[in-house]
């Protein structure tokens, strides 16, 4: 299982949304980060054939797969960043309806099959209406799964949802790792740091990284100190005079993530750099 993309690019007008993109996706989780405009959901659009690129060509096991047409799509599933919903569908009907949109033989089974995954077999006939966030996405992803894709493309999953929304939804992406082509955009670097094997940096439409998780962070030459901070003025004057990542308030003091490469206070200890601040290091 193979996608690649070769010297894609796309533009609005004069405006380049991705420009010269070269990848290659197999199976596993690729977290693609990027600020907001880095070219995210140009990219998932493109994977999924909604958009086109203007130019450059799109591969799956090396077939074009706009030639590939109706037999790509029913390899990928799709999590749309704003999933439309029927309020007044149950979460049963709803995948009964899209069941029927997908060709799906056997619905019965695997709706049951994709509502187990997703844990909302319990709740299959309550209308959507009434579903929080995290179950509202959690359906969204049961719909991507209903005919056993290949590849599996999230924009912004873990948006909107509450940390343990987050976290049960994070687990679910985990558990389909090894056996598909996991995609997900996001600008939250902490999801890409539990789930993501391998992290994407977008930034202004083209790639600045493409490497395992642990090996960025791992070969990162940044150095990252924490420092105790007494007070909020001593928090403002670090944060004026350096980059900083995490502030942590507690017992009335602060501990304070530093990215420098000279030592930035008294009392401040040198410690192993996480994602968060490489990704500073490459965006800003
Ligand atoms: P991200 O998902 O990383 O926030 P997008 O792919 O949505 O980024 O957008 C990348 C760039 O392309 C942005 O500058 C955005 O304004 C522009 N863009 C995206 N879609 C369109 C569109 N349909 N028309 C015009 N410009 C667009």
């Amino acid at each position: 299982m193979e996608l690649e993309l070769n010297n894609v690019v796309k533009s609005y007008g004069k405006k380049f949304a991705v420009n010269g993109l070269n990848i290659v996706f197999k199976p596993g989780v690729y977290g693609i980060l990027g600020p907001n405009g880095a070219g995210k959901s140009t990219t998932m659009r493109m994977v999924c054939t909604i958009e086109k690129p203007g130019k450059g060509i799109i591969t799956y096991n090396g077939s074009d797969i706009y030639t590939m047409g109706g037999e790509y799509r029913s390899k990928i599933g799709y999590v749309p960043q704003k999933a439309g919903y029927y309020p007044d569908y149950t979460a049963g009907m709803f995948l009964k309806y899209i069941a029927g949109l997908k060709g799906i033989k056997n619905e019965e089974k695997v709706i049951k099959e994709c509502l187990g995954i997703v844990n909302l077999w319990d709740v299959r006939d309550k209308k959507l209406r009434e579903f929080s966030g995290g179950m509202k996405q959690r359906i969204s992803i049961a719909q991507s799964l209903l005919n056993n894709p290949e590849i599996l493309i999230l924009d912004e999953p873990t948006a909107g949802l509450d940390p343990d929304e987050r976290m049960n939804l994070k687990n679910l992406i985990s558990s389909f790792s090894d056996e598909k082509i996991i995609i997900f955009a996001t600008h939250i670097v902490s999801d890409v740091e539990d789930i993501a094997g391998r992290v994407v940096i977008l930034d202004k439409g083209i790639i600045k990284i493409n490497e395992e998780t642990g090996t960025l962070i791992n070969n990162t030459k940044i150095k990252v100190w924490q420092c105790n901070l007494k007070d909020a003025k001593e928090v403002n004057s670090i944060k004026n005079n350096y980059k900083t990542s995490k502030v942590q308030y507690h017992n009335g003091t602060a501990d304070v993530r530093v990215i420098s490469s000279v030592k930035p206070y008294e009392n401040a200890v040198l410690v192993q750099a996480g994602l968060e601040e490489v990704y500073k290091e490459f965006i800003n």
